[in-house]
């Protein structure tokens, strides 16, 4: 594959494999290869991009992430300003809308649009025939800044677009990037486990993730986009509708909210927003309300809008997920890792139907930020699944001379002195016999994630760290039944349950037991990653910490971390009582297969002249491959005898090589 032409068209055709790939897994969360398959072929466009630098177009999906951090962010004006759009707050208000929008539009049959307000930070996109050349925030809405390196990152974003608006000369398309729930939590706790602040909600995560200077970083963010408008098209707009605009995105490869809806009546908009209300905590993102959009381009134009606010939309806004009580304490809690943690113990109050009387302070630099003091009024906010945030103090409610809030210069626990390393948000209670720092590593270690002990819980925990029963995870061990009794609330029964939890925790593999020792940046991510690659806690252990530094996402700091976790004396002899103890050291999941096949997926169709299909079968398996009914596109060979089926004709149409008994042979000697 030496020519030009042919070179060129390889990399087409892999580029276009990929994107397809990315569609599906990032977009229609549909993937139809593994990881595994979808790396091979990243890797083989890298490796072919990089013997060939002079082609590699900018729509390369090797581009998302290659960007140099950057200064600054450049200013971009938008084609089109970007208007924020008024406000609705009752179904009132809502009817309200409607009448006016009739009263301009005498006869006009009024059909809407709705989706919900998904509560990130609004972008604008840029396509050229079909290839994204800019990406901007909303800014001022008039100027925003230019987010391009980072928005590419950004997986469910198309560098290329598919489809008829692939055509155009100029397409701006209008979108929500957000950091989904589930993947705001992951990074909070990451971020304190690394002595970082961590983000108040998921808006703030999604617009400082965004506007990383360093696109490599934004990467590693799990940022994700919904588009919500064609807000510009040349020559011309293709569509007569918002809706057939937000399926024509969709079609173009664009990742659309698949809650939208279109309401004929005031009524059913109005019935939409509250049943999204009702099930707002259900959603896997935040959302504050609902955009209600007139649905055709023409009245739209016709309306026109305010300096302010498009006459033709309106947000309808959820109730306010906050509410003002007082600060009765600050407790100060110590965890696994020793970090103190100032949390508020609020006046319960009531926030969208739950009742809260607590809040999370984080750390230090957080409380002197907003100046959070004992006997403060605060406005408090409820952000989806995380406990409450302290918003801001109501300072003209203060009492006259309240006092600041200051550290303590001892852990509350032990009363060890506190230090805080340099660098660090985080003061540390040094002490390692520190008993609060103990129950905090045995509750993570019983935690399901980690060894899932049913029944490990908080109080048990308390007890038997009170009096003296464990004083490492591997005391845990040696629990009988006739010991657990002596603890308060335990019965033959629960005793014998809990000791049956513990005895079957010791199966649980490496990776989580790698989690669940609680080494500090070995989130179970990493955790899975180690125990991947060295299979065994002995091989690990043996890792000097710069092989460590060289896998694939584990670097310098994790790697020290984790030989400094070994290195010491007490880790060492809690882990050989663990191994004593019968706890498995090894990883569980089965290894990649190995032998000239490893990975493959063959198809076997019609007679072969020596083979029995079973035999044939058996072969393919022994060396590692993989023998599938159907073809598809996973399908990586079609070995055909004599009189073959449909499967042949399949194969022939997805252009998957086919073998012939003699070029199976051949290549499970591995000669091919
Ligand atoms: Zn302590």
């Amino acid at each position: 594959m030496h020519d030009p032409a042919s070179v060129r068209q390889h990399l087409e055709a892999l580029r276009e494999a990929i994107r397809e790939h990315q569609y599906k897994y990032y977009v229609e969360n549909r993937p139809e290869i593994s990881d595994a398959e979808y790396d091979a072929l990243f890797r083989e466009l890298l490796a072919l991009e990089a013997a060939h630098p002079e082609l590699v177009t900018p729509d390369s999906p090797t581009q998302r992430v290659g960007g140099e951090p950057a200064t600054g962010f450049a200013p971009v004006e938008h084609l089109v300003p970007m208007l924020s759009l008024d406000n609705a707050t009752s179904a009132e208000e809502l009817r309200e809308f409607d009448a006016r929008l009739q009263r301009l539009l005498p006869g006009e049959p009024l059909t809407y649009v709705v989706e919900p307000k998904v509560d990130g930070l609004g972008v604008a996109l840029l396509y050229e025939r079909g290839v994204l050349v800019r990406g901007a925030t909303r800014g001022d809405g008039r100027v925003g800044e230019d987010v391009t390196q980072n928005l590419r990152a950004i997986k469910s974003v198309p560098l290329r677009l598919r489809g008829p608006l692939a055509e155009l000369a100029r397409l701006e398309v209008r979108g929500e990037v957000y950091m989904p729930r589930e993947a705001f939590v992951a990074l909070n706790r990451q971020l304190e486990e690394e002595g970082q602040p961590p983000f108040a909600n998921p808006r703030n995560a999604a617009a400082g993730s965004l506007r990383l200077l360093d696109p490599r970083l934004s990467a590693r963010r799990p940022l994700d986009i919904f588009l919500y408008a064609l807000s510009y098209a040349e020559p011309a707009l293709p569509y007569t509708c918002h809706w057939d605009a937000l399926q024509g995105l969709a079609a173009a490869g664009f990742k659309i909210n698949p809650r939208r809806q279109r309401c004929a009546t005031i009524e059913e908009v109005i019935a939409y927003c509250q049943a999204l209300e009702a099930q707002r905590q259900a959603l896997e993102y935040d959302a504050d309300g609902v955009v209600v959009k007139v649905d055709r381009f023409a009245l739209q134009q016709r309306l026109g809008a305010t300096t302010h606010h498009p006459r033709w939309a309106i947000a309808f806004k959820f109730a306010a997920q906050q509410a003002v009580s007082r600060i009765k304490a600050i407790h100060i809690s110590v965890g696994r890792t020793g970090a103190l943690t100032p949390t508020a113990e609020l006046e319960p109050v009531a926030i969208g139907g739950v009742t809260v009387s607590r809040a999370s302070l984080h750390n230090e630099d957080e409380v002197r930020r907003k100046d959070v003091r004992v006997g403060d009024s605060v406005l408090v906010e409820r952000a989806g699944d995380v406990i409450p945030q302290v918003v801001r103090v109501l300072l003209e409610r203060r009492p006259v001379g309240t006092p600041p809030f200051v550290m303590p210069a001892h852990c509350p626990a032990c009363g060890a002195a506190v230090y805080r390393p340099p660098g660090e948000v985080v003061v540390r209670c040094p002490n390692a016999a520190c008993p609060a720092q103990l129950r905090e590593r045995l509750l993570h270690y019983g935690s399901r994630r980690a060894m899932d002990i049913d029944g490990l819980g908080a109080a048990v925990v308390e007890q038997l760290v009170a009096r003296g029963l464990v004083r490492d995870f591997a005391d845990l061990y040696a629990l009988d039944v006739p010991t657990l009794c002596t603890l308060e609330r335990f019965a033959t029964k629960s005793a014998s349950n809990l000791v049956a939890a513990i005895a079957r925790s010791r199966e649980r593999g490496l990776a989580r037991l790698l989690y669940a020792l609680g080494i500090r940046h070995v989130g179970e991510r990493v955790a899975a990653l180690l125990a991947r690659h060295y299979r065994t806690l002995d091989a690990l252990m043996q890792a000097a910490a710069e092989e460590l530094a060289q896998l694939p996402d584990i670097g310098p700091v994790i790697a020290d971390s984790v030989s400094q976790f070994f290195a010491r004396e007490e880790n060492r002899r809690t882990l050989e009582r663990l191994r004593a103890a019968g706890v498995r050291m090894e990883e569980t999941a089965a290894a990649p297969a190995a032998g000239p096949l490893a990975g493959k997926v063959f198809v076997l169709t019609g007679t072969l002249p020596h083979l029995t299909r079973s035999q044939a079968q058996a072969l393919i398996t022994a060396a590692g491959g993989r023998v599938a009914s159907a073809v598809s596109r996973k399908t990586d060979y079609v070995v055909a005898g004599a009189d073959p089926g449909s499967k042949y004709q399949e194969a022939l149409r997805l252009g998957i090589p086919i073998l012939d008994e003699a070029a199976l042979q051949r290549l499970l000697r591995g000669e091919a």
